[in-house]
């Protein structure tokens, strides 16, 4: 669900920073509110940044995940082995040894803090 809640706001932006740069009035106005905007003169910088943030959330609705790089060097372990394993090594998340499922280390002693108190 998150990720095409990404690619609808992705979407909704793009077409909105299109629309507003292929439009020749750009100009917003409301008499119930009285005020009267004129995008025509920022319309291409209003137009680009919308657009680019589009692209980013479609970028990211389709599996780019910028957090994901950094989760490369994740620390893992072996509730079995006890070996601790980064993500590289481990990409399916299964202990080499053992073949169990990695648990991540982060928050591993909060899940476990009877394993704490032996170490
Ligand atoms: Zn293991």
């Amino acid at each position: 669900m998150r990720s095409a809640n990404y690619s609808t706001l992705g979407f909704l932006l793009l077409v909105l920073g299109v629309s507003i740069i292929i439009k020749s009035d750009s100009a917003f106005y409301s008499d119930k509110y009285g005020f009267n905007i004129d995008l025509t003169e920022y319309k291409y910088l209003f137009g680009f940044l919308l657009s680019a943030l589009g692209m980013g959330f479609l970028r990211t609705s389709m599996g780019y995940d910028p957090e994901k790089e950094h989760d490369e060097n994740e620390a893992f372990i072996c509730l079995q082995c006890r070996v601790p394993i980064c993500r590289r090594d481990a990409p399916d998340l299964k202990c080499k040894e053992c073949g169990r499922d990695l648990e991540s280390v982060k928050g591993f002693f909060e899940r476990h803090p009877e394993l704490k108190e032996k170490n």
